[in-house]
């Protein structure tokens, strides 16, 4: 069983199948939500997904988005689509053992702070990896 949960404890989750990917996302409104200059995603089954203590929080961040959060501790949870309910994104920093699932391409380098720099040499893209 995969598990994760946010700071301070209040919300727990599983995973009862791996993600189908893993990325790390520069776009603006992940850098907004979490205070951060990236946000590294995991990409679930939304069936795969169980929260198991607490109850998050909802925010939506842009049209049809629904991002998850703890209200206590702020932990940012999730990313879905309310328009597209094929997958759920899961915050890779939130896993019990982030280091299980290593990314693998980095995503919307178009909106990315030019000072904070990666050089791990994975593919990166200026939009999502489907729109090139
Ligand atoms: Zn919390
Ligand atoms: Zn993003």
């Amino acid at each position: 069983m995969i598990e994760g949960g946010c700071h301070c404890g209040a919300i727990r989750y599983a995973l009862s199948a791996p993600p189908q990917q893993s990325m790390i996302c520069h776009c603006k409104t992940c850098r907004r939500v979490s205070g951060a200059p990236v946000v590294a995603w995991l990409t679930v089954d939304p069936d795969a997904l169980a929260i198991t203590k607490g109850a998050p929080a909802h925010h939506s961040s842009s049209a049809n988005v629904d991002r998850q959060f703890c209200n206590q501790c702020g932990t940012q949870l999730t990313y879905a689509r309310t328009d597209d309910d094929s997958y759920i994104d899961v915050t890779t920093a939130s896993l019990d053992d982030p280091d299980a699932f290593p990314p693998s391409h980095h995503s919307w380098l178009s909106h990315d702070i030019a000072c904070i720099k990666f050089g791990d040499g994975l593919p990166a893209f200026q939009k999502s990896r489907g729109d090139g």
